[in-house]
């Protein structure tokens, strides 16, 4: 994961370690180094501004330099603020990163996002973990009229993960599939529903308002969008996109797992001041991971 950007790291990191005093030029090539890295890696040009300032005004604005160990304190400082920039600094609170329960059950959780992005998969991956890890009763709906076998698809998957899945109507509109999965659920006392909505190839007019009449009329307590971390500043912008029309209480970032970039992550929190909630990691359905920032930005440093 994030090969690359580690790698560039690692380097700079070994030669500010490796040497016994720093100036403050010293500091400033080493976050011009920095700054191509990030930039390489995808990560949106004012993350990238805000990181390199902040960083650098940590650096060289306090007693960093003439200290015994000025380059483990700079990398300390990187550290710190890689953290941040992945969701998980000192004003972010991590149970904004928790799936929110709280509602009356059925709690309804929301899957949108763009097609092929990875929403059926993580849908069932998602009514696994939410079955074996959190011990919840879930359900799940397929509301994905577009795209041909899409309710089938998830049906095959709720087999595998062996999670009930909304019997399919041929013909019916996702508006009323929702309404039936909502029916089914409470009858069913499932804990949570989970609604597997339709992906477009791009962002359009016709999908937002098929989200928002959804949203209408299953008051989702969680709507997640899955974005695929390989398309990096891409994922960002599809983000965006869906952040002023349908009320996103996360992200699921997919293919972390070959993503040697790391563009989307680092950006997403910055750009859309939303939570990266999980981490997609593989085609199996247990390829899931709560998106843990200190663990990932530890990754990253190696
Ligand atoms: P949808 O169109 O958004 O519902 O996308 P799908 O759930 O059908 O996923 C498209 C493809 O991506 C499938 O082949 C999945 O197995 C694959 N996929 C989904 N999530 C991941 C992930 O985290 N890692 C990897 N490597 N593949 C994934």
């Amino acid at each position: 994961m994030f090969d690359n950007l580690s790698d560039r790291l690692g380097n700079v990191f070994d030669r500010l370690k490796g040497r016994g005093a720093l100036s403050e030029s010293d500091v400033r090539e080493a976050m011009r180094e920095i700054r191509v890295a990030l930039l390489e890696a995808d990560v949106a040009l004012p993350v990238v501004r805000r990181f390199i300032d902040a960083v650098t005004e940590k650096s060289v604005g306090q007693d960093v330099l003439r200290s015994v160990t000025p380059g483990q304190q700079v990398v300390k400082i990187v550290d710190d603020e890689l953290v941040a920039m992945l969701g998980g600094g000192g004003d972010a609170d991590p149970a904004d990163r928790e799936l929110n329960f709280a509602a009356k059950p059925p709690v309804v959780i929301m899957m949108v996002g763009l097609q092929g992005s990875g929403k059926t998969t993580t849908t069932a991956k998602l009514g696994k973990l939410l079955k074996e890890k959190h011990g919840k009763k879930a359900m799940m709906a397929s509301l994905d009229v577009n795209r041909p076998a899409a309710q089938e698809q998830l049906k095959v998957l709720g087999e595998q993960v062996d999670v009930a899945t909304l019997p399919i109507i041929e013909g019916q509109q996702p508006v009323d599939i929702a309404r039936r999965a909502m029916d089914s659920a409470k009858l069913q006392a499932a804990d949570v529903l989970l609604l597997d909505t339709a992906g477009r190839l791009h962002v359009d007019e016709a999908l937002m308002a098929e989200m928002k009449a959804i949203a209408g009329v299953s008051t989702p307590t969680e709507v997640l969008l899955v974005v695929d971390s390989l398309t990096g500043q891409d994922a960002v912008n599809v983000a965006q996109s869906f952040t002023g029309e349908v009320p996103l209480t996360g992200v699921v970032l997919t293919r972390m797992d070959g993503d040697a970039r790391g563009g989307a992550a680092l950006s997403m929190r910055y750009v859309t001041g939303k939570p990266i909630k999980f981490a997609g990691t593989g085609e199996k359905l247990d390829a899931i991971e709560a998106f843990d920032p200190k663990r990932v930005a530890g990754r990253i440093l190696g």
